[in-house]
């Protein structure tokens, strides 16, 4: 299975020409790397269809294929641009609101358009505190995968863990990975993300079971991505 390495620009950078410049300094550090890795770049909407040579990713789409839903975009726009995968259910999503009932109706409309949904789940501290990790877990899957029968990407993002520099350790990230195993379709492939930087990337990938990794923070610095890239090999 070839690994999958997913930069999350988030809302970032403010203009055009550094999305641009990002971009194409991954590219040329990673070219050849590609073929052996999948890399997917999730930049904000407005530079999807500036930015050319690498697979492409959306941070989110709507489940309503057209209509009054100002602001909104949906999954056959982005797959029409040339988009491939799309990330749901992310934390910061969540956090505005998202319910895992909206999210499955994203993934159902992202599936019929073409794209592979990155669908995002995790606990939140107090959850992990309270003992309740695998319980949040398995409901976040159940609801969000039902009724889906077509192949998706989970990324394990432990919500404690994303952007505050405290990943998740090693066995700890194995052990809900194995546990995410028992409700998804064999050969899924299952991502960590959270703080992932180029010196802690390579241990998930190869000691913690990961397929890969969704990577926000760290794919903003070119070096550092690549770097991330470069541990996958
Ligand atoms: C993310 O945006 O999904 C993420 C994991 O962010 P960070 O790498 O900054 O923790």
């Amino acid at each position: 299975m070839k690994s999958l390495i997913v930069a999350n620009w988030k809302m970032n950078p403010e203009s055009a020409k550094e999305a641009k410049a990002l971009f194409s300094a991954v590219k040329k550090g990673i070219a050849g790397l590609n073929k052996k890795i999948d890399v997917v770049m999730c930049p904000p909407y407005e530079y999807l269809g500036l930015l050319k040579g690498l697979i492409l990713g959306a941070q989110n789409c709507f489940y309503e294929e057209k209509g009054a839903y100002t602001g909104e975009i949906s999954a056959l726009m982005l797959k029409n641009m040339g988009v491939e995968y799309v990330i749901l259910g992310h934390s910061e999503r969540r956090r505005m609101g998202e319910t895992d009932e909206q999210i499955n109706k994203k993934l159902v409309k992202a599936v019929q358009a073409g794209l592979t949904p990155i669908l995002c789940v995790g606990e939140k501290k107090e959850d992990k505190d309270r003992g309740k990790k695998q319980e949040v877990l398995e409901a976040q899957i159940k609801q969000c995968l039902g009724g889906i029968t077509a192949d998706v990407v989970i990324a394990y993002e432990p919500v404690w863990a994303i952007g505050t520099g405290d990943n998740c350790g090693v066995d700890e990230t194995k052990e809900s990975i194995d546990f995410i195993r028992k409700f998804v379709k064999t050969g899924t492939r299952i991502l960590y993300g959270g703080s992932v930087k180029s010196d802690n990337s390579g241990s998930y990938l190869k000691e913690a079971g990961a397929n890969g990794l969704l990577v926000g923070g760290a794919s903003l610095n070119a070096k550092e991505f690549i770097g991330i890239v470069k541990s996958a090999e």
